[in-house]
């Protein structure tokens, strides 16, 4: 199967975001996890490349187990930092080798922060619509892409940002999925701008469940876009009582979720962090089709 198809079936297609277990995690806890996520029955699954210090090397095996011991459809995103072309095309054999089809195609980051100065490899790619079209050129591939509600941090200016999308759509994505989103409002003039730029790509809305107050600061980190502070005030005001962050947390994470719903968003794509239970209890509170 493909995320083109189950996206074009219409409903809201729920899906959520693994990373590979990095050396000093438990991989045993996490695979518990995403078999436990199983039962929400997602439309796809997709697993992290190089993100939150995990290894690029495992993506592949992570996939691939997913395919084989779950129902799950896997989706692995690749990154063109650090890669000669040679070596994201070796990357791209054993991707078909191993059966996967679908594809999250990403520039990536230089190490350091989201808004460090980026440096192509010698012999790789600046962009990555390139890497979308060095995918479709190697076999029929399902690409995704990134979309940035606030502009990518690199981007000189959100008519850039919009323009650089849209050319990325054109080269061959058959949807996007954004950078985590906490306001209905940015995905919404994200989506305005698109469309009015002639593009009709689906953007699946990210969401990334607030838990501890660390993970407000870890998601400027990981974005490099702002969170926003009339949500960050009400956080603020219950920092110092742990279960009452968590219940807030679920809470706003769910008003958002189901005004995107109402909005007619293509899916709805949870960051779990190898978590279970945040997005469990948010689905369940959702009632989107299975
Ligand atoms: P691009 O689309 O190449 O855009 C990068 C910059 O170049 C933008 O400013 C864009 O406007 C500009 N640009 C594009 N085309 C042109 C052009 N023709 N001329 C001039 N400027 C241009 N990172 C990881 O390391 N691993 C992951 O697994 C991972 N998963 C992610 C999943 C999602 C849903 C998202 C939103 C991000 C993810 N990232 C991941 C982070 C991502 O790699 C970075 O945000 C990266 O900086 C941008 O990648 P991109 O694919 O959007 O790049």
């Amino acid at each position: 199967g493909t995320v083109r198809e189950r996206l074009s079936a219409g409903a809201p297609v729920l899906s959520l975001e693994f990373m590979p277990p990095r050396p000093t995690d438990d991989a045993d806890r996490i695979w518990r996890n995403v078999r436990t996520l199983e039962s929400l029955r997602p439309g796809f699954v997709s697993v992290t490349y190089g993100a939150g210090g995990s290894t690029r090397d495992n993506t592949i095996a992570v996939a691939a187990r997913i395919a084989r011991e779950t129902t799950m459809l896997p989706v692995v995103h690749l990154t063109a930092v650090d890669h000669s072309i040679r070596e994201l095309r070796s990357f791209i054999g054993a991707l078909a080798d191993a059966g996967v089809v679908n594809v999250l195609a990403l520039r990536g980051d230089p190490p350091g922060d989201v808004t460090g100065k980026w440096v192509r490899h010698p012999e790789g790619l600046e962009y990555a619509s390139e890497l979308v079209t060095l995918l479709r050129q190697h076999g029929d591939f399902c690409v995704g892409v990134a979309a940035f509600p606030h502009r990518h941090p690199r981007s000189a200016s959100i008519e850039d940002d919009t323009a650089h999308f849209v050319a990325k759509c054109q080269a061959g994505a058959d949807y996007a999925i954004t950078q985590m989103i906490f306001d209905v409002d940015d995905y919404l003039r994200l989506r305005d701008r698109v469309v009015a730029a002639g593009c009709d790509t689906p953007i699946i809305p990210a969401l990334m469940p607030v838990t501890t107050m660390r993970t407000i600061a870890r998601s400027e980190q990981l974005s490099g876009a702002p969170f926003p502070p009339r949500l960050a005030k009400r956080f603020a005001a219950v920092a110092d009582d742990s279960s009452a962050v968590r219940a807030l947390g679920i809470e706003q994470a769910t008003v958002l979720a189901r005004r995107l719903l109402a909005e007619g968003v293509p899916g709805l794509h949870f960051i779990t962090f190898n978590f279970a239970r945040a997005t469990t209890e948010i689905v369940a509170e959702l009632k989107i089709p299975a």
